[in-house]
């Protein structure tokens, strides 16, 4: 059988949420049984993400196979409840050094290489490449970027041409403005916009109109006729509490219906298992509002772009749906912790029910967090901590419960006398630093009576890591002597994995398990953490 595709472009400005779009498209075709994968075209230079600043490109995500990709790639999992593959990232800079490469291996000869048929056709090839290697019945092809961008442009060219030979249907993502003083939705920038694309020989099969109310039946009407389509092919795609209810609410206007019979599908009928599944937790996300509410501190250094810790935040919220709580996430920007008075950081602090400290780089905030760490074991507040929250919660124990004065990692301070987190061995002779971090998943082994163990309920676990700094086994037997249990390490015993306080409940881990959280999975750790904070803030409303 030969892979359908569909291909979601963004329409005037960038946000929209053209990737929850395509999760969801996706989404819907998983619910009728179709082989379906979400792949991601990205304009710029970059070979991948693992080099781009998380401030200014929201987080780097890691797959099993150590592929640092877009955010974007986090959304297509949880959505879809699959471990995705380095190869649905594409992006400029791999497609220009293939192209290069190409080209040095004398695969042009004699031909002077171009942007058509040379690029259009290398896309294309590829994308069939996949399709096959993953035998899919479709694709769904999200294009980085805004329609007239210059990034982006031979890649739509390619889409055009792919629609030559297979059967494509396109999706435009577009934003319909209300101006308050007016109050009417507008439809003249999509207008425009349309026109740029159909110029570029693409007419969209549906667009999707994001916009803060429903859309009006006119507009409706208007961008039909604009756009060559029936009314029903214009999707309202207006604010909505949960991203996750998106599936359902295109789905409520027919689109799944629609999108079959676009792609001159009819065979597979909607699979009520899986669609209950998914509908399960949007009905326990929207009942745990009404639960017991908790705060919960993220310390971080990237707070001030929410999308730097989209998959911590997220984690967050499939466990606490999952466990009926109300969570208030509050976002500490860790620098302001590190000025302050003990009185001060009491009141920044003191009526959480947990504190997370999320995954980073350089050392820029770092004292505030371990304030912040040191604040959680004094006052038995839960902590969990992931990879650089790991590395604090060992330094700060290092410092205060060891005697190890100014303990460090040499990341902070390469000249520390007690360096607990040091480089790792391996990679002392790297130079570049494009994906050479210790990427991906690796297996770690999990003590038994430990708060891991008991979490994910097994001995041999895998998650995601990215990270150079480990623990150093050097002051293993010392922080364990004074009461940091060390419960994960890995297969071979070398490198710690997992750490835990023994007097109440702190975890922290040298992997990334927020980014195999999903809806439909929540991360057991995640779950072990939402459920002390609850237990927590019982106890305390109590005293
Ligand atoms: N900066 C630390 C390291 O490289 C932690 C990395 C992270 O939190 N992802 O080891």
């Amino acid at each position: 059988m030969q892979t359908k595709y569909v291909v979601v472009l963004g329409l005037l400005l960038s946000g929209l949420g053209k990737g929850i779009v395509t999760s969801s498209i996706a989404k819907i075709l998983q619910f009728y049984n179709y082989r379906v994968r979400p792949l991601k075209f990205d304009g710029y230079l970059n070979y991948d993400c693992g080099t781009m600043n998380p401030y200014r490109h929201g987080e780097v995500f890691v797959l099993d196979d150590k592929g640092e990709v877009d955010m974007d790639f986090g959304n297509y999992e949880r959505f879809l409840n699959i471990d995705m593959n380095s190869d649905f990232s594409i992006t400029g800079g791999k497609l220009f050094s293939e192209i290069i490469a190409k080209e040095r291996k004398g695969d042009f000869l004699g031909r002077d290489v171009q942007f058509i048929p040379h690029m259009t056709e290398h896309i294309i090839s590829k994308i069939e490449s996949i399709s096959e290697k993953y035998k899919l019945d479709t694709m769904v092809i999200e294009v980085g970027g805004t329609v007239g961008d210059i990034e982006n442009n031979y890649f739509i060219e390619a889409m055009r041409q792919l629609a030559l030979r297979r059967k494509v249907v396109f999706v435009a993502v577009t934003y319909v403005p209300e101006l308050a003083t007016v109050g009417e939705q507008k439809t003249k920038p999509t207008q425009l916009a349309l026109r740029m694309l159909m110029q570029m020989g693409i007419s969209p099969d549906f667009i999707v109109c994001r916009s803060e109310k429903p859309l009006e039946e006119n507009v409706r009407e208007k961008l039909a006729v604009f756009s060559s389509l029936s009314k029903e092919h214009i999707i309202s795609d207006n604010d909505i509490e949960s991203i996750y209810e998106l599936p359902m609410k295109l789905m409520q206007q027919g689109l799944d219906k629609m999108l079959i019979a676009s792609l001159n599908e009819d065979h597979n009928t909607l699979n009520q298992e899986k669609l209950s599944s998914w509908k399960t937790y949007l009905e326990r996300a929207r009942k745990a509002k009404e639960g017991a509410s908790i705060s919960i501190g993220v310390v971080g250094k990237y707070v001030g772009l929410r999308d730097s810790y989209a998959s911590v935040k997220e984690a967050l919220n499939h466990a606490a749906a999952t466990l009926n709580a109300a969570l208030n996430i509050k976002w500490i920007e860790s620098e302001e912790l590190e000025g302050i008075s003990e009185q001060q950081l009491a009141e920044r602090l003191g009526n959480l029910d947990g504190i997370l400290v999320p995954g980073g780089f350089g050392n820029r905030g770092i004292e505030g967090m371990i304030r912040a760490i040191k604040y959680a074991r004094e006052n038995k507040i839960p902590y969990l901590g992931l990879c650089l929250g790991m590395q604090l919660m060992t330094i700060e124990y290092a410092r205060n419960m060891c005697n190890l004065k100014g303990a460090n990692s040499t990341e902070f301070d390469k000249n520390t006398k007690y360096k607990v987190i040091d480089l790792m061995e391996s990679q002392r002779w790297i130079k570049q630093k494009g994906g050479t971090m210790r990427l991906g998943a690796w297996d770690a082994v999990l003590k038994d009576g430990s708060i891991a163990k008991k979490a994910y309920k097994k001995r041999i676990i895998s998650e995601r890591h990215r990270h150079r700094y480990e623990f150093n086994n050097k002051y293993k037997s010392l922080l364990e002597k004074n009461g940091l249990n060390i419960t994960g390490t890995t297969p071979d015993g070398k490198l710690v994995e997992c750490v835990e306080w023994k007097d109440s409940f702190g975890v922290a881990t040298q992997f990334h398990c927020e980014l195999k959280s999903r809806p439909e999975a929540p991360a057991p750790l995640f779950l072990s953490f939402i459920s002390s904070a609850l237990k927590f803030q019982q106890v305390m409303n109590k005293v």
